[in-house]
């Protein structure tokens, strides 16, 4: 499988591009081979000759030595035919040319030349000459010169040649199919390296390294212009965690298929992490194919996948990007469908979500408040404020809710539907309910210690605080370090929470209760109780949610007035949020709800504020 299919021109090879050991093995090494033979047979052939040479030299001086010892008496004498009769032997000698004796004046004496007739005296490359001088008692009567040809020694040298080249050939012949047999293993080993090293080996998909270098080919190559669609299952980790490591590997097996069959020939799938996988679409024509491929994406998730120990579902958030449209370049490129995903994730998942660049704004705000959260949990920057909750007359307090509050130096205070989601996402709520607890028991507390009547404390609790297994242990621990009573408590969960995990939040909510603190439900209406569970949720109060205060009178009295009743057919009280005007507190109290709250009456204020008020009203009651 090669991720690198697709290709423009000269853009076929593969981005940073090394060069296989295969290739290199072969042909440049058996040249490098066979030269450095030729050089060694120059070498040995030149030795060859220059030891030819010097023994055939040595040869003429031996034979120049003996026609000198002969031709003595001759030359002494004056008698050329005898020395004509001394070189005649001569005739053997196959390689000579000429034989000549000198007498002591330099006058050539004798010669002989094979054949009778003088040859042309060749190139000295290519001729012997040798002397050897003719004594009588030490005097110096005469000279014998031999020139010979060296026919012989080319013979010679032409046979060692022919004999080293077809050592040489032999060699290559043993050689070469070794070399090839090399060649053909190291680049098998080499393809399954290339494997290994580019492939998930799970799902057999293109890896991080490989996706991240197909990328990188693409966007490099001339017009590029492609979608990366950034993609993250949402629920791979419940998988893994209740059903185990292989169901989870099954599990990306079939959703890697159902990729791959989902994008087809439009782009290419790589498994970059855990649960995260990118997809490629390149080249790209229009915006609209991306978004048509990546919905189809989405769709091809949303079934149910059979794995050997039943059927799971596994949704995806997908985050995409366009390049040259969005972004420039391949980092921002890859951070901006991050920050898309990380979009479609907080949108609640299972979803496909296009990049806009507000959104890097709003992951660089988010990113800020993070950090900048962190620092004043540490600090104790944040305070609680108290908002008061009322009697349905409006006049006589009853309890008040706290509400965490971060004013923030640049910012002012910066709203808890913004932070407390953060905080949510970070585990960062557990510290920070834990510090809310404790801070409005406190300050209740104190409270009642100055002569404020006894009132009720409802504190909101987050799904994952409730998660937290000392959890329990916080709630009585705030409440044992400020003495306040735990009637006093009341604990506000929202419907999602408890129907995340029913069985677990009714033993959670029995243990709650067991310690005499009371529990209500937040937001009543928006969630997706059903009124079965409803029945068996040990609980106290029902918090009619704002959006239906609002429609009142006119609107959502259906609503309004269906909550009101089933509160009063389970024993249960019930608060009306977000109150504003006086017409809704009106026709809530003719409707029967128990407490009002909202701006009509009161807004969340600082703890000090509220003893004021309470003063106030003390006050006012008393001189009427
Ligand atoms: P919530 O629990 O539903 O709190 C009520 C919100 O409605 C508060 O907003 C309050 O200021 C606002 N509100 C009260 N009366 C009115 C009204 O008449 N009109 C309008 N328009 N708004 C009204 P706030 O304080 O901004 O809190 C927002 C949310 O933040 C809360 O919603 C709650 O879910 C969360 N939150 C606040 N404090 C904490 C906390 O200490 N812990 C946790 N876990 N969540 C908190
Ligand atoms: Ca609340
Ligand atoms: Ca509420």
């Amino acid at each position: 499988m090669s991720i690198f299919r697709r290709s423009r021109g000269a853009a076929r090879s593969r981005p940073g591009d090394r060069t296989s050991i295969a290739s290199t093995i072969g042909a440049g090494q058996i040249v490098a081979a066979v030269a450095g033979l030729v050089i060694a047979s120059v070498v040995l052939l030149a030795y060859q000759f220059v030891s030819l040479r010097n023994a055939s030299t040595n040869e003429a001086r031996v034979q120049a030595g003996i026609i000198a010892d002969n031709v003595t008496a001759s030359l002494m004498f004056g008698d050329r035919e005898a020395a004509a009769d001394m070189l005649r032997p001569l005739h053997f000698a196959t390689d000579l040319m000429s034989a000549t004796v000198y007498d002591s004046a330099g006058q050539r004496f004798v010669s002989y030349v094979p054949g009778g007739q003088a040859q042309p005296v060749q190139d000295l490359a290519g001729t012997i000459r040798v002397e050897a001088p003719v004594d009588y008692r030490g005097r110096k009567i005469g000279r014998v010169e031999l020139t010979m040809k060296m026919t012989s020694l080319r013979v010679g040298l032409l046979r060692y040649a022919v004999f080293l080249a077809l050592t040489i050939a032999g060699a290559l012949a043993i050689v070469m199919p070794i070399v090839r047999r090399t060649r053909s293993r190291v680049a098998r080993a080499e393809r399954e390296l290339d494997y290994l090293a580019y492939t998930d080996p799970v799902t057999a998909l293109p890896n991080r390294r490989a996706t991240y270098l197909r990328l990188e080919h693409e966007l490099a190559l001339p017009d590029a212009r492609l979608a990366l669609l950034l993609l993250d299952l949402d629920n791979f980790k419940v998988v893994n965690d209740t059903l185990g490591h292989s169901a989870g590997d099954e599990l990306l097996r079939k959703v890697a298929a159902a990729l791959r069959d989902a994008v087809g020939d439009a782009g290419v799938v790589g498994r970059i992490g855990g649960d995260e996988f990118a997809i490629i679409l390149a080249p790209l024509a229009r915006r609209g194919a991306a978004l048509e491929v990546a919905e189809a994406v989405a769709a091809s998730l949303r079934v149910p996948f059979p794995l050997e120990q039943g059927e799971v579902f596994a949704s995806a958030s997908i985050g995409m990007c366009v390049y040259p449209d969005d972004v420039a370049g391949s980092t921002e490129l890859l951070s901006s469908a991050d920050t898309a995903l990380y979009a479609a994730k907080n949108g609640g998942r299972n979803r496909v979500v296009d990049f806009r660049p507000e959104m890097t704004f709003a992951t660089q705000r988010r990113a800020r408040l993070e950090r900048e959260l962190r620092k004043a949990l540490e600090a104790q920057a944040l305070c609680v404020y108290y908002q008061p909750q009322f009697d349905c007359s409006g006049r006589q307090i009853i309890g008040v809710e706290a509400l965490v509050r971060w004013p923030h130096p640049e910012h002012g205070f910066v709203s808890p539907a913004e932070f407390i989601p953060i905080a949510e996402e970070t585990g960062m709520i557990v510290e920070l309910g834990r510090w809310v607890l404790q801070r409005a028991c406190h300050d209740v507390a104190g409270w009642l210690r100055a002569g404020m009547p006894e009132l009720s404390l409802a504190v909101n609790v987050s799904a994952r605080q409730l998660r937290e297994p000392g959890f329990i242990d916080d709630v009585t621990r705030a409440l044992a370090d400020s003495a306040l009573p735990a009637e006093i408590l009341e604990l506000e969960l929202t419907e999602s929470l408890l129907m995340e995990n029913v069985d677990a939040a009714i033993e959670f909510m029995q243990q709650i209760r067991a310690a005499g603190i009371r529990l209500s439900i937040d937001d009543f209406g928006t969630g997706y109780s059903s009124l079965s569970y409803l029945q068996s949720f040990p609980i106290n109060q029902l918090k009619i949610d704002r959006s239906f205060v609002q429609l009142l009178p006119q609107q959502g009295e259906t609503i309004a007035r269906a909550i009101i009743s089933l509160g009063r057919g389970f024993g249960l009280t019930v608060l009306a949020e977000g109150v504003e005007d006086q017409a809704q507190l009106e026709w809530l109290r003719a409707a029967g709800c128990d407490y009002v709250q909202g701006f009509l009456l009161g807004k969340p204020m600082p703890a000090a504020d509220i003893l004021a008020r309470f003063a106030a009203d003390s006050r006012s009651s008393a001189a009427a």
